[in-house]
């Protein structure tokens, strides 16, 4: 045994940073671990070898309602504000997207009026009532035409599932608006770490010098190195109980970054729009079938990095094997049902905590899973009270 902690906390995540900062700053001594190399779970971010600031793990659009969750990150970074706008490419072409006025005007190629379009949109939909799926939730809003365009072959692309075998909220993630309001997401403040996220954590450990942290270490290992009072888990629940009842369903990843000098992106004007640039948009999504992507994200757009290169990178969805990084729970009934097996055996464990997106097998934003740690912690001081490091 190296030694001992008050608190061990697997995973260096937005869950495992926020909870060790704050049972940290409350005067406990805490051990982070975290397999990987790097600290930020999946919305690490870092300067490629074109130098361009991109997020490793997929574009992560911080949002949220709320101003308790601001407020505290704010201790730890300035805010860069974002539109955050993206388009969809089908049938050869952009779309605005999410579907808007302007997505509209653009399907029956002329100008209209957000009138004409919610009397459209009336003889469109069907009419369901209390939408049980995906399917049914885009259906009711926008009919079949629009649904099967932007919607179906995005859905079975990225989750190998069809869109009525997933829970409602998945794709009514996604707004639907008639005024010409071209934003992804619905939320009041939507904002990226003015330095980035991986900067933002490293402000939150200087902060709290009670809080270590130790790349490249796994949960096995940090139990043989640590005896600890409370552990917090971060990661899969199912591995965490050596997946006893079978593995828990997860989407993965692969991503394939590609780089432009200001001389190759010279030709692309004409697409982008804009020079230094590759795409029109920070995102673009691909809902039809035959690409075998979802997405392209050029993040320069929304980090307004000044460079005259650029990095796009594309999103293949896979399937999750053993040893793939379990990026998406599986928002379906079936899914929920297996994962509540393992949670009714977490209620019974007195000495640990699980939150965060892979412990709680939830389809969590940044913002919800710190809200969910700052829960934590403040049921964790409740219950332990001040650290013995503690200053008052
Ligand atoms: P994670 O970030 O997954 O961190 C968990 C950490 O635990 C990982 O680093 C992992 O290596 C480590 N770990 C797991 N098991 C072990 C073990 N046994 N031993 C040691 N370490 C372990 N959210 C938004 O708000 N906006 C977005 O735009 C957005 N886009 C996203 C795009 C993609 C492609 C993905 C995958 C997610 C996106 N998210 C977005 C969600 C966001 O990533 C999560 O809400 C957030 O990162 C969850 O934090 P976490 O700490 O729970 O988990
Ligand atoms: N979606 C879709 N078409 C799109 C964008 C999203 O069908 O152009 C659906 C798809 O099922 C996706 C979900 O809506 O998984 C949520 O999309 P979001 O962009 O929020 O996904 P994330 O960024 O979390 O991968």
């Amino acid at each position: 045994m190296e030694g001992r902690t008050d608190f061990l906390i697997v995973g260096a995540g937005f869950a495992g940073l926020v909870v060790g900062e704050r049972l940290a700053a409350a005067g406990w001594k805490c051990v982070v671990v975290d397999r990987r190399a790097h600290l930020g779970g999946n919305a690490h971010d870092a300067t490629d070898a074109a130098g361009v600031l991109i997020h490793r793990y997929g574009p992560h659009y911080f949002r949220s309602n709320s101003q308790r969750i601001v407020d505290y990150l704010t201790r730890f970074t300035g805010w860069h504000p974002v539109d955050y706008e993206i388009k969809s490419h089908a049938a050869g072409r952009h779309w605005s997207f999410p579907i808007n006025l302007n997505t509209f005007e653009e399907w029956i190629g002329r100008p209209s009026t957000s009138e004409e379009f919610e009397a459209w949109l009336e003889k469109e939909r069907v009419p369901i009532d209390d939408p049980q799926n995906s399917e049914e939730v885009i259906l009711s809003q926008v009919g079949r035409e629009l649904y099967e365009q932007f919607f179906e072959g995005y859905t079975l692309k990225q989750w190998k599932r069809h869109p009525r075998d997933l829970d409602p909220s998945v794709c009514g993630r996604i707004p639907i608006r008639t005024n010409r309001d071209n934003r992804y997401l619905r939320e009041t403040f939507q904002a990226l770490p003015d330095r980035g996220y991986t900067a933002m954590f490293e402000r939150m450990l200087d902060a709290a010098p009670g809080l270590k942290l130790h790349l490249g270490v796994d949960f096995e290992e940090a139990k043989r190195r640590w005896d600890h009072r409370h552990l917090v888990f971060t990661g899969p629940i199912d591995e965490f109980y050596g997946r006893r009842f079978g593995a828990l369903p997860y989407r993965s990843l692969r991503f394939e970054p590609e780089s432009f000098t200001r001389e190759q992106l010279i030709p692309r004007e004409p697409v982008s729009g804009k020079p230094g640039f590759w795409q029109p948009a920070m995102q673009v999504n691909y809902p039809e079938a035959e690409i075998p992507f979802t997405r392209i994200v050029e993040i320069k757009h929304a980090t307004g990095q000044r460079i005259d290169a650029t990095t796009i990178v594309r999103e293949f969805p896979k399937d999750w094997r053993p040893g793939d990084e379990p990026y998406y729970p599986v928002p379906a009934p079936d899914a929920t049902e297996s994962y509540r097996r393992y949670a009714d055996l977490a209620t019974r464990e007195e000495h640990v905590s699980f939150i965060g997106r892979l412990a709680t097998y939830r389809y969590y934003n940044m913002d919800q899973v710190t809200g969910m740690a700052l829960a934590e912690a403040d049921r964790l001081l409740a219950r332990y009270g001040k650290g013995p490091q503690s200053s008052t």
